[in-house]
């Protein structure tokens, strides 16, 4: 991707649009550096939800009252206007989750229950986070498939010659994170597909950390299914995305009953709605869904090649200055190869009280396993600290992280 050319961010003026920004944690200004846990939101995204409740709030679909009508044309083209934002081809192929742990969900029951069996394979990577590590073992184990792990090298790359012997004509779906939330990897994903269609294999891309950050092209990437969260995209919580293959989707079942999903029902049976409504069972996350296609306006108003460029750069910045030290752990790929986050650990201090000091100096990142344990294994620690950055993030708020690690680090010396 051509990501040297771009125009660099105003972060100034972009910090402007975030009212969160200007908060103090006992009288510090506060450096938000949690991002790929949950991206703050502009006001222009605010605005969107108190407008919906303030002016057109009612349910979708099913009144022909003025206010339904307003809801239902707002949230029916918030579809349309997500999967411009991926590259889908239109709403048929665009389902709103809660987030991207119920898209994995929704294809883990409605696809895996229906087409996995005993001898089957779903082959994953060592680098997933619990979302669908979790799901496609629990569907393995009900359907009598099997899971399978594409390893890491001890750069933090996906290790391709592994891919290639384990994804063979048993493999069911391949399914893979495409940004790592813990070592900051951009895997192959468009190398991945091929080699699941190969095999007549179906590709889940987990896209839950590169929709925010990067431009995505779902029909490029030639996945079957994608998936995001509109809270780690300048946009409101409880709302996500499902992306399918329109024919796949066509031929799914849905696993969510109820209303809305279904067009006609008599006493002995159901019809199901077309898509991409006959998988959102019950009244949707209309207000949210609304400003998940704000959120989506906003970040191409500022253009996503910036965004990408402007946080690779922070997470180079934290990364050179970070193994300038070694007492410190930095996981995952070379400083100039990553997305813009970065894992590491202190030599001397447990992840969670590096996290607690560094709150007393206002800045805010996290500790912990980051959703994959089995990941945090295979580094051999149960916990990392992570910084992760985005669009109004600046080089002086790293500067500001790597001044209270100091401090940490002379603490516990
Ligand atoms: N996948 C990845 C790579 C993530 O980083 C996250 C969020 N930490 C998820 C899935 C799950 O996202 P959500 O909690 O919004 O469902």
């Amino acid at each position: 991707m051509a990501t040297q050319d771009v125009t660099p961010l105003d972060v100034e003026r972009i910090r402007a649009d975030f009212p969160i920004l200007e908060r103090e944690i006992d009288g510090q200004q506060l450096v938000y550096l949690d991002n790929a846990a949950t991206s703050q939101t502009p006001e222009r995204v605010i605005d969107a939800i108190s407008d919906y409740y303030r002016e057109y709030n009612a349910n979708v679909h099913r009144g022909i009252h003025q206010l339904s009508q307003e809801a239902s044309i707002a949230y029916e083209e918030a579809h349309d206007r997500v999967a411009e934002f991926v590259g889908a081809d239109g709403r048929e192929e665009i389902v709103f989750t809660g987030n991207t742990t119920e898209a994995m969900n929704t294809v883990g029951y409605a696809w895996g229950l229906n087409e996995l069996g005993p001898g089957d394979e779903v082959v994953l990577t060592e680098m997933e986070h619990h979302a669908s590590l979790v799901t496609w073992q629990q569907i393995a184990k009900l359907t009598g498939a099997e899971c399978k792990y594409i390893p890491i090298t001890d750069e933090g790359y996906l290790d391709m010659e592994a891919a290639a012997e384990l994804i063979t004509d048993d493999t069911e779906m391949v399914s893979v994170v495409h940004v790592s939330n813990t070592l900051g990897t951009v895997n192959p994903v468009s190398e991945l597909a091929d080699i699941a269609h190969d095999h007549d294999s179906l590709i889940f891309v987990d896209g839950a950390q590169s929709v925010p950050h990067q431009p995505v092209d779902v029909e490029a990437m030639d996945c079957d299914f994608f998936a995001f969260s509109g809270h780690k995209m300048c946009g409101p919580t409880g709302i996500g995305a499902l992306y399918g293959k329109e024919h796949i989707l066509e031929e799914m079942e849905p696993y969510s009953y109820g209303g809305d999903m279904i067009l006609k029902v008599t006493f002995e049976d159901s019809q199901w709605n077309e898509l991409p409504w006959k998988f959102e069972a019950g009244t949707p996350n209309i207000a949210d869904g609304i400003a998940f296609a704000e959120a989506c306006d906003y970040l191409d108003d500022i253009g996503l090649e910036r965004i990408h460029r402007h946080g690779q750069q922070l997470a180079e910045y934290a990364y050179d200055r970070l193994t300038e030290w070694d007492d410190v752990e930095v996981y995952g790929p070379p400083g100039d190869d990553r997305a813009g986050l970065v894992a590491f650990n202190l030599e001397t201090t447990h992840a969670h009280d590096l996290s607690s000091i560094l709150n007393d100096y206002a800045v805010a990142i996290r500790a912990g396993d980051h959703c994959t344990q089995p990941l945090h294994d295979v580094l051999g620690t149960a916990a990392s600290a992570r910084a992760s950055f985005y669009l109004y993030n600046t080089r002086e708020e790293v500067d500001a992280l790597v001044e209270a690690i100091d401090e940490a680090r002379q603490l516990f010396a």
